[in-house]
């Protein structure tokens, strides 16, 4: 059940401010918890007049408070603009590092591999011209006699 009393609503029920209703007596959870926060409350209503402070005591505390009242507060600290962390900034900058190293090793790697190709078309091509150039019958050359 997620619809448990708030505890704005079982503090002001211990207070006596509210009566219970309807949503007490039907969940366990919250009739625990709200005779827990009474118990609570009436245990310290108990031990707050068990004793009564001494005078001194009194006169002392009722000292430092007129003290610290009179002191002047220190202005609060101008809210400076939040600063971004470095640690956020170091993983952008090693993110965009690391995607730059990686596509200049992709740009060089199609590069060699493209100039790799072009020089093996090449030679291909010349040892190609070379075999056909070598079958080819020869003018320049004078016929050879029979016997
Ligand atoms: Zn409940």
């Amino acid at each position: 059940m997620s619809d448990h009393l708030t505890s704005t609503v079982l503090n002001s029920l211990a207070d006596g401010e509210l009566s219970a209703d309807q949503r007490l007596a039907d969940c366990p959870h919250c009739t625990s918890t709200a005779l827990t926060q009474s118990l609570l409350k009436s245990a310290t209503f108990r031990a707050g007049h068990r004793y009564t402070p001494p005078a001194a005591l009194r006169e002392r505390l009722a000292h430092l408070s007129a003290q610290e009242a009179s002191r002047p507060h220190p202005k609060s600290p101008v809210p400076e603009r939040p600063a971004r962390n470095f640690s956020s900034w170091g993983w952008a900058t090693a993110v965009a590092m690391l995607l730059l190293f990686a596509t200049l090793f992709l740009v060089q790697r199609n590069t060699q591999r493209a100039s790799a190709n072009a020089a093996l078309t090449a030679e291909v091509a010349d040892l190609h011209i070379a075999r056909l150039a070598a079958n080819a019958p020869r003018r320049s050359s004078p016929p050879t006699a029979t016997p």
